[in-house]
């Protein structure tokens, strides 16, 4: 029957629609109709606009046409691929039954749910990013938070208390689908997320939670991971796991172990201080210009994700980091010949998660094997190299003869996409399939001798054997002597010039060709499943030598980078302060077209806090976040962009830099910068290292000075932080004069006449002047309004004098002078409490509080 032409809701088809979508409601349904998948109802005016397919109308139910829209099944990967980046998700319907002998509709079954988190197919994810599916739970103590890299297998959970660390951690890991939970009170943490979805209470319960994730791990509990107390990230795990095994509906053996994300062994970084430093993503949202664009010429996507994992998450485990720098350094004379060879090797991690997933693909395979084919040169080339690191990763990445060998003799070269049409098994491999392929190929042998013996014992000179698809085998003669034929020839077809014939011994062959075609390529198929049945038991050992592939990659990489970009290995010690001699800004260096000019860095317990002010474009900012940057870099590993750097213990890294509008939740700059600015108070420890730029720029004057001032005394009082504080009110400068630990330093700039250079230099000492004048004139604003704000300047100048000197109270002056001491605090000053008696004390006591 042609279903398309009865599209009313009451037809079988339309109401078995229906019962597959009823199953489904939440996500667009893909229903397979012939050479199309179709969409019905709400959903096809969805996908029509997500996609930009057309909708149409067809049939009537009740009157009503129905909506529709469909796309083509030979592109759907595209269309997929579209709407997975959308954060929407798709249940895949197919036919199951054949249409042929279908009395009804056809049998369909939803074959597969492909949702943005949980996709393991080459074509539908970022090569060089990682695709994370994660939960979230939250009870009145806090955040539970799981995440799940499904192409490795890597499952974290995580815990905390507080919005902004957990904000940090869902900035970190950017999900591509969000899993909460209904009671979900925190909204404005993940409202602007794309790939949400609600979930209901009861899928985060922590005896069903505790069930799954020991089923999975074949586990009795969960102790050995360290998380039977991490209750809440627990919760959020079981509702992961339970999701991904209903949406892949299939077993997981590369997931195996949860692993606990704690903020103690990493040097935090918050989310502004995340988006502040570009680190894999710019201001613009690109990704140009960030510090994984430089640093990234690993020669394998699963190392580039690793990189990009590192640079997120520096650790302070300073003996991973020694290691780490060890291998770097050894690494360095023969990044030439090792990367080449990584190259070929290339993402096999995400190879293994579809073996896993038994969704591999001929080419995949084909991979696999050309990778552990590469394998013996790789240990060739690492043999002589022996750090203790080097020497752990040459063991993990072994070497898988075997399955490459059994992968030489299974899989043809260069296989075809899919395993439907056959034509990847190699010949040799199987010996009932090379036989039934010579039949299927019908041994032309035997047609030859069949066309001869006919044509001699006939005598028609016209004859021959042929094949085509519709008609399969026949005997062809000519028009001319067709009368010749015998009897038993039957007729199948009549061309212009020539008949076509059958006869019974040629049907025979025909029917053991076809027959042999379809048993071949069914056992072809089996030989492929039990291909999967034969890799997986070395899935554990394979997975461990990708993960350890990938580390070298980022290890040679890094190695590579600190030769051509002139880094240099920073000394980790236990002593506090960060020392850096001729540091640099790893990204503006690579983009200025001049010269980048080396600044010194010294912070240490006495010198807590520099004092930044120079010109505007003079290289405040740039100063900082080479700074930061540095620090962030020492912290993975690397080699760092200075000619020295010693660096002590960092846990954090704060900033807060640049004036953006958070436009999108609706706070404004001023808002954002007091959010960043509480952020940084309530959470930094003398350990933290704290760029301030600009403090109080979005209000008054008087306002924001004072602000800048108590921050900047909070945090080298109370926190004592190591910070700099970019500022340009002049006034903070004489900061130094009244507190011990903060020091001055300038950008240089040099006027000439009414232009200005900068030095980009850094000098101890404060600016002598802000030059914004000057600088208005280099950005184009006309000669007639700079020389009008001169003249303004100079008024203001002359009144601040004044005001001065008659004593006026400005608040400004207040700030800057101390306070005048109160007549108790000068009585105060002038007793000596052991010299007194205890009635005289009793009677001083009172004559104070009258004072008061
Ligand atoms: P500020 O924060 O003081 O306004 P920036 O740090 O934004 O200044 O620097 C402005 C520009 O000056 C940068 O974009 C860069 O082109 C240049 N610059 C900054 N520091 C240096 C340096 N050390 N060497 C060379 N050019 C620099």
């Amino acid at each position: 029957m042609n279903e398309n032409e009865n599209l009313t809701s009451h037809t079988p088809m339309m109401q078995q629609y229906l019962r597959l979508k009823a199953a489904h409601p939440d996500i667009l349904l893909f229903y397979r109709m012939g050479d199309f998948y179709e969409l019905f109802y709400e959903d096809a005016k969805k996908a029509s606009q997500l996609l930009e397919i057309s909708l149409t109308k067809r049939g009537a139910s009740a009157g009503e046409p129905i909506p529709m829209a469909g796309v083509p099944y030979h592109a759907v990967e595209n269309y997929l691929a579209k709407l997975i980046s959308l954060g929407e998700s798709v249940a895949i319907c197919e036919q199951i039954g054949d249409p042929a002998t279908s009395k009804g509709p056809v049998e369909r079954q939803v074959v597969r749910i492909v949702t943005p988190g949980t996709v393991s197919d080459e074509s539908l994810l970022q090569e060089k990013q990682d695709n994370l599916l994660a939960a979230i739970y939250q009870d009145n103590s806090g955040f539970g938070y799981a995440t799940l890299d499904i192409s490795s297998g890597r499952f974290h959970v995580f815990e905390c208390q507080s919005e902004e660390a957990m904000q940090a951690e869902l900035q970190r890991t950017n999900p591509v689908e969000l899993l909460y939970i209904e009671t979900f009170s925190a909204m404005s943490l993940i409202e602007h997320r794309h790939g949400l979805r609600r979930r209901p209470v009861w899928e985060f319960e922590l005896d069903t939670a505790r069930q799954q994730l020991n089923l999975q791990f074949g586990t009795r509990d969960l102790i050995g991971f360290g998380v039977e107390k991490e209750v809440k990230a627990l919760c959020a795990a079981g509702c992961l796991l339970q999701y991904v095994k209903d949406t892949q509906r299939t077993a997981l053996p590369h997931i195996r172990s949860l692993i606990k994300s704690s903020l103690a062994d990493c040097v935090v970084l918050d989310a502004a201080t995340r988006r502040n430093l570009e680190i894999t993503e710019n201001l613009s949202g690109g990704s140009d210009n960030t510090l994984a664009a430089i640093l990234d010429k690993t020669k394998t996507a699963m190392g580039s994700r690793m990189l990009k994992r590192w640079l997120h998450m520096p650790i302070c485990n300073r003996t991973i980091l020694g290691l780490r720098q060890q291998a770097i350094n050894d690494l360095q004379l023969s990044v030439a010949n090792i990367q080449p060879l990584l190259r070929q090797i290339g993402d096999i991690e995400r190879i293994l998660a579809r073996l896993a997933l038994r969704t591999a693909r001929p080419r995949d395979f084909a991979r696999l094997r050309d990778a552990y084919k590469t394998l013996p040169q790789l240990q060739a080339m690492l043999a002589t190299l022996d750090t203790p690191h080097l020497t752990q990763l040459k063991a993990a990445i072994n070497q898988f003869d075997t399955i490459s060998d059994l992968l030489s003799r299974a899989i043809i070269d260069a296989p075809p996409v899919l395993i439907r049409d056959g034509g990847v098994i190699a010949p040799g491999y199987h010996a009932e399939l090379d036989e039934l392929r010579l039949l299927a190929e019908g041994a032309s042998q035997y047609l030859d001798q069949l066309e001869v013996r006919e044509r001699s014992q006939l005598g028609i000179e016209t004859l021959k054997i042929g094949y085509n698809a519709i008609h399969g085998y026949y005997i062809q003669v000519s028009r001319g002597q067709s009368h010749l034929v015998p009897i038993h020839y039957t007729r199948r077809q009549t061309l212009k010039n020539a008949e076509r014939y059958i006869i019974p011994e040629l049907k025979e062959y025909e029917d053991k060709v076809l027959s042999s075609k379809g048993k071949a390529l069914a056992l072809e198929k089996s030989l492929y499943d039990q291909l999967f049945d034969l890799l997986l038991p070395t899935l554990a050992e394979m997975q461990q030598s990708a993960a350890a592939i990938a580390e070298l990659d980022v290890l040679t990489n890094l190695a590579e980078r600190a030769d051509c970009l002139n880094y240099t290995c920073p000394r980790l010690t236990d002593k506090m302060g960060i020392e850096i001699e001729a540091g640099r800004h790893p990204v503006v260096e690579q983009v200025l077209s001049e010269p980048f000019i080396t600044n010194p860095l010294t912070l240490s317990p006495d010198r807590r806090m520099l004092i930044i002010t120079g010109p505007n474009m003079g290289g405040k900012s740039t100063y900082m976040r080479q700074t930061a940057l540095i620090v962030l870099l020492a912290y993975i590993g690397s080699f760092v962009p200075a000619s020295a750097a010693t660096i002590g213990p960092v846990d954090r890294i704060f900033t807060r830099i640049g004036a953006s509008d958070d436009l999108a939740s609706g706070r404004s700059t001023f808002m954002v910068e007091m959010t960043e600015t509480a952020n940084i108070l309530n959470n930094a420890t003398d350990k933290s290292l704290v760029l301030m730029d600009e403090v109080g720029r979005g209000t008054s004057t008087y306002d924001g000075l004072s602000l800048a001032w108590a921050c900047a005394e909070n945090l080298i009082h109370q926190i004592k932080a190591m910070t700099l504080f970019a500022t340009h009110y002049f006034e903070l400068t004489q900061l130094p004069e009244q507190m011990s630990g903060v020091y001055n330093v300038h950008l240089n700039a040099v006027e000439h006449g009414s232009t200005i250079a900068f030095m980009h230099t850094v000098q101890e000492g404060a600016a002598s002047k802000s030059y914004g004048i000057a600088v208005a004139g280099l950005a184009g604003v006309p000669a007639s309004t700079l020389k009008r704000a001169k003249q303004k300047l100079k008024e203001l100048e002359l009144l601040s004098k004044q005001s001065a000197g008659s004593h006026v109270e400005s608040s400004q002056l207040s700030l800057m002078a101390e306070p005048e001491p109160a007549e108790v605090e000068l009585a105060l000053q002038t007793i000596d409490p052991d010299s007194l008696t205890p009635k005289q004390a009793l009677e001083t006591l009172y004559q104070l509080k009258k004072l008061l």
